[in-house]
């Protein structure tokens, strides 16, 4: 086993799509579809769950840098239309294509590394009462 003080970064890992803890087992089963566990160092990626964040984050950073890069070109060579739709369109396209699974990547690695998981009450409240209004059984 690995120890995690000598593992990838959570960004190393996440660019070759990896496992966080070893960096050399691979984390997807399928174009998006995140395997059961590492085969090389058998870590469960049972914890990861980003959510639409990968998809939310790929979105928001390609559309801002193809559409920047299309405004200026509209502005600086008034290209005619059926150019702009054959390339700004599959601009979009291939730039979320191409990143989801990295983006993906790295925020599992994130989780792993930073041990995130579901909220929880760490405090019952001052002086280790509970709320007047929280109830719970055995209090
Ligand atoms: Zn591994």
């Amino acid at each position: 086993m690995t120890d995690i003080s000598t593992g990838p970064t959570s960004l190393s890992a996440g660019l070759r799509c990896r496992c966080p803890r070893c960096g050399q087992g691979g984390l997807y089963s399928g174009f998006l579809k995140i395997a059961e566990a590492c085969e090389v160092c058998d870590l469960a990626f049972d914890f990861a769950e980003p959510a639409d964040g990968p998809a939310f984050f790929v979105m928001t950073g390609v559309g801002i840098a193809v559409i920047a890069a299309w405004a200026v070109w509209v502005v600086a060579a008034q290209p005619p239309v059926w150019a702009q739709f054959v390339t700004v369109f599959p601009a979009l396209l291939g730039g979320c294509l191409a990143t989801l699974r990295p983006v993906k990547a790295w925020l599992v690695a994130e989780q792993y590394v930073r041990k995130a998981g579901e909220a929880q009450w760490l405090s019952t409240g001052a002086h280790g009462k509970a709320p007047a209004s929280y109830k719970r059984k055995g209090w």
